[in-house]
């Protein structure tokens, strides 16, 4: 389906999710229906001067049935049409929405152009619906290119209720308000407000001399789990050892500490040498992992657990899944675990 017909492209992905959400008449729940039903919702759309392609995924779903071969899909829909348009805007639930823009930055290596998720907190056809102006702005920004043709906003973004954020640097912090997303580790990309304002200075500029390359591979061998006071050994052992078991994501407390139990440190230690990936992501949203700042941490280091400095658990999960899956050195993966490859840590918070 094609909205209408001008200069720039944009190819809108519509996955499901609120926005394209219609009551079920007798559970009362909210279900996906046909993007062909709602666009018609959004007449501003014909009045952009944008030609908008509309792919839709059979059938829609509710976000949290989101899965890793949908990512492939998305990748695989965007990376054969991607010299055929300006920009990309993806239309997802909001429940897994920061798993999936994580998950497209990593996948997307050296990408030029933009790829906006959005969504909404109400359904596109309810009075006082998010929905509109989430998919209007988005639109925008999938289509503005500075004065040298090159996109302003060439990074998988999350945009949300006035704000463009990073999309691996994106949490979904409130389940009711429209201000949902945030992005506690960095500052947004760009504002909306009587003028789009771009913040250049926390754009990424890709290289324009390597070419975008897709990867479509992600291994899900991972877990995450959160340390707690009362954490049992039998249950951590076996999460542990966990046959094929590659990666963790271990949410510690504040800048990276956990309890003084030897089984913990005597059972991490088992699985990192046995050449599983653990990574240290603080429970607190904001701030970053420092392992050499408590002994609590430093136990941690000691027994091979790398820092993922202040990336989200969306972020770090996904990066992991996805490392796993192009490496299979354990110290390779751990080492780009570390490191910045999109804008997605940072040692200290900004
Ligand atoms: N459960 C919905 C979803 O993630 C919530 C939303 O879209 O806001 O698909």
């Amino acid at each position: 389906m094609t909205i209408n017909d001008n200069n720039s492209r944009v190819l809108l992905i519509y996955t499901g999710g609120t926005i394209g959400m219609c009551r079920n008449s007798s559970t009362g729940t909210l279900q996906p229906f046909d993007f062909s039903q709602f666009s018609a919702c959004i007449p501003e759309l014909e009045h952009l001067n944008i030609k908008i392609d509309v792919h839709t995924f059979d059938p829609p779903i509710d976000s949290c049935d989101m899965t890793p071969q949908m990512w492939i899909s998305l990748v695989s829909v965007i990376a054969k049409v991607y010299d055929d348009y300006d920009g990309f805007v993806i239309l997802h639930g909001t429940d897994t929405m920061a798993y999936t823009a994580s998950a497209l930055s990593f996948m997307f290596e050296n990408l030029t152009k933009p790829i906006i998720l959005t969504g909404s907190q109400l359904p596109i056809g309810q009075s006082r619906t998010d929905g509109k102006e989430n998919i209007i702005t988005s639109v925008e920004i999938a289509a503005a290119k500075r004065p040298d043709g090159q996109a302003i906003v060439p990074e998988v973004c999350v945009y949300f209720n006035w704000k463009l954020l990073r999309g691996n640097r994106a949490v979904k912090h409130s389940s009711d308000e429209f201000n949902a997303f945030k992005s506690f580790n960095f500052p947004s990309l760009a504002n909306a407000g009587v003028e789009l304002v771009y913040h250049e200075a926390n754009i990424r500029r890709p290289d324009p001399t390597k070419p975008m390359i897709p990867h479509m591979s992600i291994d899900n061998n991972v877990v995450i789990f959160s340390i707690f006071p009362g954490i049992r050994e039998d249950i951590i052992r076996h999460v542990l050892t966990t046959p094929d078991l590659k990666g963790v994501v271990m949410r510690t407390f504040g800048s990276g500490n956990a309890p003084q139990l030897p089984w913990l440190k005597e059972a991490i230690a088992e699985a990192t040498s046995s050449g599983k990936v653990i990574v240290n992501v603080s429970q607190c949203m904001q701030g970053c992992v420092e392992m050499s700042r408590y002994t609590t941490g430093y136990q941690l280091k000691e027994a091979g657990v790398v820092s993922g400095h202040n990336m989200t658990v969306e972020c770090a999960v996904t990066k992991l899944m996805c490392l796993l899956s192009q490496y299979s050195d354990a110290d390779t993966v751990r080492k780009l675990m570390t490191q910045d490859l999109r804008g997605e840590l940072s040692e200290q918070t900004l």
